[in-house]
C-alpha cells in the first residue's frame, strides 16, 4: 500500500525525523486559509501516489496569499500521469542549500533491506545509478543485527557528506530504517533529502509503501489507505478476500491456490493469450466466494473469455460448480467460460454442471486443454 506524500512524512514524524509543518486540505478556501495560517512562503503540493510531481506542475512556491490561491485553483484537478489530484498538502517552504537522497528498499535477490545514500538528490535516483554509480552508496543491512549509528555514520562518511553533516545524515538514516522495520514498509523514500543553510538536515519529500500482509499489525496505518486510486476490481476482490491483481490481458483466469493460479497464466501465456488477472479463490472457497469472483472478474470490461482452473482438495468440485450456477443466475455472463475441474468431487461438480447446462461454458480435461480451449474462445470475440 503507497501512502501519499504527507502520511509519509507524519509516519516519519513519528520516529523522530525533521518534517516541516503543514495542513492537508481539499479545497482552494482551506488552501489558502493554511496557507496564511503557516506563514509565506508555503510550498503547494499535489498529493498523488506518483512521483514526479514538480516536473509536472504539481509543486509550487507561494510567497503570498494571491500565489497561494493561485497554485491551489491551478494544481486541484490537475492530471499528473492519470492521477488527478484532490488532495493538496501545505507546507511552510524550507530554504535549500543541498539536496540529498535516501532509501531502504527490500532487495528480494539478497534477501536483505538494501540502504542507498547518496549526495546527488532532487533528481531520479535511476540517472545517478546509470551515470554516476560511484556517487551513489549502496549498503545491506543485517536484519537481526539493524542498523548502528556507526554504520549510519560511515555510509554518510561514504557517500562524501562533510563533516558537520554527518551526524545529522546518519541520525536520519537510523530513523529511516526505524520506519522501515517499526511501520513494516517495504519502502521508505526520502528524495529530496536537504540541507538548509544553517546546516540541518530534513526530509522534503516522503514516498513509503506499507506492506499489505503486514497492516494487521497497525490498525492506525491501514486508516491510511487512499480511497478512489485502487483498481475498483481490486477493491471489490479485497472486500471479500479474495486475492486479485489486475493485469493488462482479455482472459480472465480463476483458480483455487496461489501456486495454481500462477501455473494458469504461464499455461495460458504459453497457448498465446493474455491473462486479464490472477485471481486465488484460495482454499476451500465456497459458491458464494466462486460466484463473487466472476462477478470480479467480469468487473473488467476487456475480459473476452473466462478460464477456471480447479485443483479440488480442501475446495470442493461441487461448491465450485454451484457458485458458477449461482453466478451465471445473476449475472448472465456473456462470454465464454472454459472449466477444468479435477480432483474432489469432481465427477459430482461436471454432472451438476451439465445438468446446469450454463449456455457457453466448455469442459476441459487438463489445464493445457484448457488453456488452448480459452485463448482460441477469446480469440473469436475480438
Ligand atoms: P516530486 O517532484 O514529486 O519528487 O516532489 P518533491 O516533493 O520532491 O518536490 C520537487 C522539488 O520541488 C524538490 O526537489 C525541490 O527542489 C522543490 N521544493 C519542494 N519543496 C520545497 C521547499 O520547501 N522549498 C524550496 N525552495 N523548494 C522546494
Ligand atoms: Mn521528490
Amino acid at each position: 500500500m503507497d501512502l501519499l506524500e504527507y502520511q509519509g512524512k507524519q509516519l516519519f514524524a513519528r520516529h523522530g525525523l525533521d518534517v516541516s509543518d503543514g495542513r492537508a486540505v481539499t479545497t482552494v478556501e482551506d488552501a489558502v486559509a493554511a496557507a496564511n495560517e503557516l506563514g509565506y512562503p508555503v510550498v503547494v503540493k499535489a498529493q498523488v501516489l506518483i512521483g514526479g510531481r514538480g516536473k509536472a506542475g504539481g509543486v509550487k512556491l507561494a510567497s503570498n496569499e494571491d500565489e497561494a490561491r493561485e497554485h491551489a485553483t491551478n494544481i486541484l484537478g490537475l492530471d499528473i500521469r492519470g492521477h488527478i489530484v484532490h488532495e493538496l498538502w501545505i507546507e511552510k517552504a524550507s530554504d535549500i542549500a543541498d539536496e540529498y537522497y535516501a532509501s531502504i528498499l527490500l532487495d528480494r535477490s539478497a534477501k536483505a533491506p538494501l540502504l542507498m545514500f547518496s549526495k546527488e538528490g532532487g533528481i531520479d535516483i535511476e540517472e545517478v545509478a546509470a551515470n554516476t554509480p560511484e556517487k551513489l552508496v549502496r549498503h545491506h543491512i543485517d536484519a537481526l543485527d539493524g542498523l548502528s549509528r556507526e554504520e549510519a555514520l560511515k555510509i554518510a562518511e561514504q557517500g562524501g557528506v562533510e563533516a558537520d553533516l554527518t551526524d545529522g545524515v546518519a541520525d536520519i538514516l537510523v530513523s529511516l530504517y526505524e520506519v522501515w522495520t517499526q511501520e513494516d514498509a517495504t519502502l521508505t523514500e526520502i528524495n529530496p533529502l536537504i540541507v538548509t543553510p544553517d546546516r540541518k538536515v530534513k526530509a522534503l519529500d516522503a514516498k513509503v509503501t506499507l506492506d499489505n500482509n503486514a497492516l494487521y499489525r497497525h490498525p492506525e496505518n491501514a486508516e491510511l489507505k487512499v480511497h478512489g486510486e485502487e483498481d475498483p476490481q481490486e477493491a471489490k476482490a479485497a472486500e471479500h478476500g479474495l486475492q486479485y491483481v489486475a493485469l493488462d490481458g482479455d482472459i480472465g483466469i480463476l483458480g483455487n491456490g496461489a501456486g495454481l493460479v500462477m501455473s494458469t497464466l504461464d499455461v495460458v501465456a504459453q497457448a498465446g493469450g493474455s491473462p486479464a488477472n490472477f485471481l486465488d479463490a484460495g482454499g476451500g472457497s465456497d459458491a458464494e466466494t466462486i460466484k463473487q469472483g466472476v462477478e470480479v472478474i467480469l468487473g473488467n470490461p476487456k475480459v473476452k473469455a473466462v478460464l477456471f482452473n480447479i485443483f479440488g482438495g480442501i475446495t470442493r468440485c461441487d461448491e465450485v460448480a454451484n457458485g458458477l450456477i449461482a453466478a451465471f443466475a445473476e449475472i448472465n455472463p456473456t462470454v465464454p467460460f472454459v472449466v477444468r475441474l479435477d480432483g474432489t468431487n469432481d465427477v459430482q461438480g461436471r454432472e451438476l454442471l451439465e445438468q446446469a447446462a450454463l449456455p457457453n461454458v466448455h469442459p476441459a480435461k487438463t489445464m493445457n486443454e484448457a488453456a488452448e480451449k480459452v485463448v482460441a474462445l477469446a480469440k473469436e470475440q475480438s
